[in-house]
């Protein structure tokens, strides 16, 4: 579903990814980790289009997509200050993207109300975002970004201000959410037992290059490089 190839940023002289390729195949949950600066969310930014490529490409369900604005890639956004629009009620936020491809009024309450049943939060259309705890306020975001349909859904560190209990859950819940709907999943995270949990597949970044990829138990028993083994060793 999606291709990579040779995708380089350079920010100055440092290459934040230096000719990176990826595939991430139909239904695929991919997880990302590494250090910080490693060049996670660079690698997110460039396959939404918020990121231009210095060189190589991007490509969507085999369409050449590297010169394609954001809105038009058909790919889903979550970030971890998942940035609800505070003047707009729950539905408000979950319609956002319905309203931007301009779906009818009647379609959009419709999807509203599905999204809002499939993230925990039935009948939370009307709720005002400011009396959300944390975690309703990402599955909100959560909806908002698969209201669409996209794609591809990337997150770039979804779970991060929550506590660990509430991550544990959810976790199992979006790995749940996601193989129901057949999301495709490109995903950020900083914790180790969070990526292992969701992931069909791991992708350790370091320095702008992926130093390994594999499943969680391949990386896990079979580190590829001494880096490798101590990113893991020293994240627990
Ligand atoms: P973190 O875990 O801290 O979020 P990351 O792996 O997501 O880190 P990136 O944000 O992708 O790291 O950044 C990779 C490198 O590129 C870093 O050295 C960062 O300072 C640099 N960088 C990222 N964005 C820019 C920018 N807009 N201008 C200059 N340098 C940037
Ligand atoms: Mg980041």
């Amino acid at each position: 579903l999606l291709d990579l190839e040779a995708a380089t940023v350079r920010f100055g002289a440092r290459a934040a990814l230096d000719a990176v390729d990826l595939r991430v195949a139909a239904r695929e949950i991919v997880c990302v980790l590494g250090p910080s600066g490693s060049g996670k969310s660079t690698l997110l930014r460039a396959v939404a289009g918020l990121q231009p490529l210095d060189s190589g490409r991007v490509l969507l369900e085999g369409a050449d997509r590297t010169g394609t604005p954001v809105h038009r890639r058909g790919v889903g956004l979550m970030f971890q200050d998942h940035q609800l629009f505070p003047q707009r009620d729950v539905g408000g936020n979950v319609a956002f993207g319905l309203r931007m491809r301009g779906a009818r009024r009647a379609e959009q309450t419709a999807r509203v109300e599905e999204l809002l049943e499939l993230v925990g939060l039935p009948g939370a259309q009307g709720r005002s975002v400011a009396t959300l705890s944390g975690g309703e306020q990402q599955r909100v975001a959560l909806a908002r970004a698969l209201a669409p349909r996209p794609a591809l859904l990337m997150l770039d560190e979804p779970l991060g201000q929550l506590d660990r209990s509430l991550r544990e859950r959810l976790v199992v819940e979006l790995r749940q959410l996601f193989g129901q709907l057949g999301t495709t999943v490109l995903a950020v995270t900083h914790d180790q037992g969070e990526a292992f949990a969701l992931a069909d597949r791991v992708v350790v970044m370091r320095d702008g290059r992926i130093a390994q990829s594999g499943t969680p138990l391949e990386v896990w028993q079979r580190p590829a490089s001494e880096f490798v083994a101590r990113f893991l060793g020293f994240d627990n």
